[in-house]
């Protein structure tokens, strides 16, 4: 016990000190630009897992550790569709999720955005066929953004919510 208490002062911590990283921060002040320009505040984000592996919850929740730091970027993520802007939908669309999804997108008020993120959201990925699968998000409701990647990494959601922000309807 004692031993191992001597390696715990001695040893170096195993986790990783956060890299420096110029283009997070950059994104981090475009995308905080982006939703005051565009909304006069942060953007409420519900994410619905839809029939996701849990891959990209990994990475959507990422975004909310110390390195990205989530509400820097002027995002927001709310517990309830009534609060939302964007629905960021994961995973292929289960046929047991198919009617929630529904109800969720009505449940969102206007004008709100759908961002269909990750391979499966996509097209159903490495599901698609599956008789448990009814489709990429797109055979449910409508698609505003797609953002690729199995799972699509913090930056590449973030990208793709920036360019949301900046080219979206609404
Ligand atoms: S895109 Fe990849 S990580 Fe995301 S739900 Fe599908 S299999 Fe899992």
């Amino acid at each position: 016990m004692r031993k191992l208490l001597l390696q715990g002062l001695l040893k170096a911590p195993l986790t990783e000190a956060a890299p420096e990283d110029a283009a997070v921060e950059k994104l981090a002040a475009e995308l905080k630009a982006a939703a005051r320009a565009r909304l006069g505040r942060s953007l409420s984000i519900r994410e619905v897992d839809a029939g996701s592996c849990n891959g990209c919850e990994l990475e959507i929740h990422a975004l909310g550790n110390a390195f990205y730091d989530l509400e820097r970027f002027g995002l927001h993520v709310v517990a309830s569709p009534r609060h939302a802007d964007v629905l960021l939908v994961t995973g292929p669309v289960a046929k047991n999720m198919a009617e929630a999804l529904k109800r969720t997108y009505d449940a969102t008020p206007s004008p709100k955005w759908v961002v269909a993120a990750g391979d499966c959201a996509i097209n159903g990925g490495i599901f698609a066929g599956s008789s448990a699968c009814a489709g990429g998000v797109e055979a449910i409701v409508p698609v505003d953004l797609r953002i690729p990647g199995c799972p699509p990494t913090p930056v590449a959601l973030l990208s793709g919510l920036l360019a949301l922000l900046r080219a979206g309807k609404g």
